[in-house]
């Protein structure tokens, strides 16, 4: 089980974006990254082609797992995330105050 899901609030610790805070949208358990809503991002240029002009987007880029901290719903700030083993499917559980760390759907 990986120890982020999709939507969790996260805390960026490293990096240009370092202090901020957003939300997971994509997980990368392979490369042991995840993407964050609007941070880490990169400017991305699209040549112009068939017609169309040339045009700039932003889009945000995977960030290491080491870089990120969860933040935690129960007490709004940032934990290491432990497991309570005893359960089934595992519980998430934040090392700070105690309480089961929920995922949003
Ligand atoms: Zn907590």
């Amino acid at each position: 089980m990986y120890k982020f899901k999709l939507n969790d609030q996260v805390k960026i610790t490293s990096g240009k974006d370092k202090g901020q805070t957003g939300k997971i949208i994509q997980l990368l358990p392979k490369m042991d990254k995840v993407v964050v809503e609007d941070k880490n991002l990169y400017t991305r240029h699209i040549k112009p082609a068939a017609g169309k002009p040339g045009s700039k987007t932003k889009l945000p880029r995977p960030i290491p797992t080491a870089n990120i901290a969860i933040i935690c719903p129960s007490c709004q700030k940032t934990t290491r995330i432990g497991f309570d083993i005893t359960k089934k499917p595992k519980l998430r559980i934040c090392r700070r105050c105690g309480q089961v760390i929920k995922s949003i759907k």
